[in-house]
């Protein structure tokens, strides 16, 4: 095996982001969505700003799930086997974790993310499938977010404690542990651990832990706006699986007295906490009252979410526009007709290939709506046929829709959320084109938000942290109609950049009032404006592009990550 190629980057990378997982590419099964792609996003971006970090994260040999779909919608999901082999660099160092009593042997294995600046960040993936380990624990980096709460924790295990314990065998000296999400939350105990006090005798057992100086390494970045979704076990269950780090009452007083809290472990061991938009950092903040809690809204990776005949006018008009997106704001060089062209190339390559998977026959110049995410309750896909009727009156002969999306193997509510589309899909077939196309990855998300006329988003409010979907598209011209939540919040000006879908924000959410004005406005500003008034059409793109990608990209995020969150 080679010798450990990892030396060159040592010396220098000091910034260590932790996640779950990491999405760099279509073809690497290494995400399940928008978490992911984030991190993956965050990751390029350091690179291409020659950024000193380096990642960690799972390997997850089983993939996410390919998912197939039978004539009524229904999912069933094969596995997406992932072989490292094929894009990464096994590395010779091992560490171990003790789970359920036994030393589990972790290897890493390297994939470089190098960027055209010259920048290189180094992701490790972590991995246990060693002949040397027992059976149950060569399984903890097999499938992601799969199996019970045990699997779970295990996985937790591997990847904080695991984490830190790698990037010292590995010789990196990290200054800054950034956690995205909590899921890797359990290295706080690791660099207690480390940093214990030497004092024989305390009044207070909470002096023994130097928890300023683990604190001033830290940094997390919380993404659930519903208390339901953060990561609990029980210490019982911690007990059984995880061997002494500290003292289980030690942890108690970090993590919460009930349940180990992954997101509390975190809030209360570091010393910069944000939110990824400006409403979700008050979300959160009336979430864990006490905290000081600040907001870095989410951005994407620029080079990566625009389409080629983009990518063509940018490089043409506005040089240097994907190291640098704010020269966005120089979008009215480009002539209209030349925007509008790229826009109908990229809406050519999208409808040739929904035409080839389904024979849906849509054409080029009819009105195309696109709606692609997990497929969730609260994401509401199916908010669009609340009154099928309405909607066949408004849409008959102009108006196609595009879906996508995969529901987690276990959301049943998610998976009935594509057969109500399938449902509705044959309803409407002859007034209203609709098509749902399988396996929403990151090759089709780029196909789908390129190629639409208009990026729908309807989730319930205030459920969508960021979304980052819609970022996409307007890195592409195609302006958003979005619930205000999230980034939209922040994006929105109203037939400027695009519209909004029902009341402000801080008006209780209103399923009914949503549906409504998401008819209204589609009967009368967006499909009339499509149709008859192409100048004013295409000012709203340029505004997409000008007003939206100009600041929702992960350079800017990352320049405030750095500034705000990682120079303290
Ligand atoms: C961007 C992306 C997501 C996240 O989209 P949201 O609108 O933030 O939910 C999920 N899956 C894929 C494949 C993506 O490219």
């Amino acid at each position: 095996m080679e010798s450990a190629p990892v030396d060159a980057f040592t010396k220098y990378h000091k910034i260590a982001y932790f996640s779950m997982e990491i999405g760099v590419r279509s073809d690497m099964p290494t995400y399940s969505g928008g978490l992911g792609i984030l991190a993956g996003d965050t990751i390029k971006s350091a690179a291409d700003l020659k950024l000193p970090v380096v990642a960690v994260t799972n390997l997850t040999k089983s993939g996410y799930f390919k998912q197939e779909l039978d004539i009524y919608g229904r999912q069933t999901e094969l596995p997406d086997e992932l072989d490292p082999q094929k894009f990464m660099t096994p590395l010779r160092e091992r560490v171990t974790v003790s789970i359920e009593g036994r030393e589990v042997q972790v290897r890493a294995w390297l994939y470089e993310v190098k960027s055209a600046t010259g920048g290189k960040v180094p992701i490790l993936f972590l991995d246990t499938d060693l002949p040397e380990n027992d059976p149950r624990d060569r399984e903890i980096t097999y499938s992601l977010y799969g199996g019970d709460q045990v699997y779970r924790l295990k996985q937790e295990i591997v990847l904080g404690i695991g984490g830190v314990r790698m990037l010292d065998e590995l010789g990196f000296e990290i200054r800054k542990y950034h956690m995205n999400e909590g899921h890797s939350s359990l290295l706080t105990l690791e660099l207690l651990k480390r940093y214990k006090r030497d004092i024989e005798e305390v009044w207070d057992e909470r002096l023994v832990w130097d928890v300023e100086k683990v604190r001033s390494l830290c940094v997390f970045t919380t993404h659930t706006p519903v208390a339901a979704g953060h990561d609990k076990f029980t210490y019982d269950l911690v007990q059984q699986v995880m061997s002494e780090i500290i003292p289980t009452h030690a942890i108690k007083e970090f993590a919460g007295r009930e349940h180990l809290n992954m997101t509390l472990l975190a809030l209360n061991l570091s010393n910069y906490i944000n939110g990824v938009a400006k409403k979700h950092g008050e979300v959160s903040k009336g979430m864990f009252p006490g905290y000081e809690i600040n907001a870095i809204t989410n951005g994407v990776h620029s080079y990566t979410w625009t389409c080629d005949s983009f990518k063509r006018i940018y490089d043409k008009y506005l040089p240097g526009w994907a190291n640098e997106p704010e020269i966005f704001v120089r979008i009215g060089r480009i002539p209209d007709d030349e925007l509008w062209e790229a826009h109908m190339e990229a809406k050519r390559i999208l409808i040739d290939h929904v035409n080839r998977e389904t024979q849906a026959g849509m054409n080029y110049d009819t009105f195309t709506i696109g709606f692609a995410r997990r497929a969730t309750a609260y994401k509401r896909a199916d908010l669009l046929f609340t009154d099928i009727d309405r909607l066949a009156r408004i849409g008959e002969g102009r108006l196609q829709i595009v879906y996508a999306g995969k529901a987690h193997p276990r959301d049943e509510a998610g998976k009935q959320l594509i057969q109500r589309i399938f449902e509705i899909k044959e309803r409407l077939k002859d007034k209203i084109k609709i098509v749902f196309l399988k396996n929403y990855n990151m090759d089709l998300a780029l196909k789908i938000v390129s190629g639409v006329d208009v990026w729908l988003n309807t989730p319930l409010r205030p459920l969508e942290a960021s979304g980052t979907s819609g970022m996409k598209a307007t890195h592409n011209g195609v302006p958003n109609f979005s619930v205000l939540d999230g980034w939209w919040i922040e994006g929105h000006i109203e037939g400027y950049t695009g519209w909004a879908i029902g009341p402000s924000p801080d008006v209780p959410a209103d399923p009914a009032r949503d549906a409504d004005d998401l008819y209204y406005k589609l009967e009368t500003a967006i499909i009339p404006t499509f149709y008859n008034q192409k100048n004013l059409w295409i000012r709203i793109m340029q505004n997409a592009i000008g007003k939206n990608a100009y600041y929702f990209n992960s350079h800017r995020m990352m320049r405030r990550y750095v500034t705000e969150a990682y120079i303290r």
